[in-house]
């Protein structure tokens, strides 16, 4: 499903330069689940905003299902993810205009699909995700684990075959916590691949697969 060759991610500022992905080369397979630990710093966030087509390498190959895509223009790249990769942001990235619900069903707007579907299956993930008796609220009134909750529904609501997720837990107390590893472990059985950053080794072992990352390289993969 994801196949990328010798990435490289420079970021130039006035006067710093930060690579922040060294030549990665990288596979993940259809179905795959696989963890993405290191560091702050070391470029996690990054490799994944690249995966996710928000952000375009300085150079290398990135192939989605076959497909070059690591060089795409901004509106292609919105273009290739839509309703197929859904992503769960370190900052969450909710707008801060929007209801809980307005949120959450916006993928589905994307998708066209109507108005009856949208609130039956914004409804259920909000039921999963614990979090349906704040439906009609705004981002800000609500805390850090429900705002993480309520980005996770927004990025699991239309199914995409891909979910990448930077530290989906990293907010939420213990049962929150579990309740979003059983939710992407349940995802993850049903066939969606997913990669997801976390500093958490007990979340990682969940993943059939641990890539570690240090200044911008790989440096280690296991097999679980
Ligand atoms: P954390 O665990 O703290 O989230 P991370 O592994 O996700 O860290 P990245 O956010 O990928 O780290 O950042 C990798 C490096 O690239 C860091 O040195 C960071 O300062 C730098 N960096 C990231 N984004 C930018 C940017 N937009 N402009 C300049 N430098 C950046
Ligand atoms: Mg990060």
């Amino acid at each position: 499903m994801i196949k990328i060759n010798d990435l490289k991610k420079v970021f130039r500022t006035e006067e710093v330069e930060t690579i922040a992905l060294n030549s990665i080369s990288m596979e993940v397979k259809e179905g795959e689940f696989v963890a993405v630990m290191g560091p702050s710093g070391c470029g996690k966030s990054t490799l994944l905003n690249i995966l996710g087509l928000l952000d375009n390498p300085t150079s290398g190959e990135y192939y989605l299902d076959g497909k070059e895509v690591g060089h795409l223009k901004e509106k292609e790249r919105t273009q290739t993810r839509k309703g197929k990769i859904g992503f769960v942001f370190q900052s969450f990235n909710l707008i801060e205009e929007m209801t809980v619900f307005e949120n959450v069903q916006l993928p589905l707007t994307y998708l066209k699909v109507k108005a009856s579907e949208r609130k039956k299956r914004v409804e259920e993930v909000l039921r999963r995700m614990n979090i349906s008796h704040r439906s009609g609220h705004f981002p800000n009134q609500l805390s850090g684990g429900q705002q993480q909750r309520v980005a996770i529904a927004r990025a699991v609501i239309a199914n995409p075959k891909l979910i990448l997720a930077d530290e989906p837990t990293g907010n939420l107390d213990s049962k929150n916590g579990k309740d979003v590893m059983d939710l992407l472990t349940e995802l993850n059985r049903e066939g969606t691949t997913i990669v997801m950053v976390t500093h958490s080794q007990h979340d990682a072992s969940f993943a059939h697969r641990i890539i570690n990352l240090f200044d911008g390289q790989i440096v280690t993969e296991a097999q679980l």
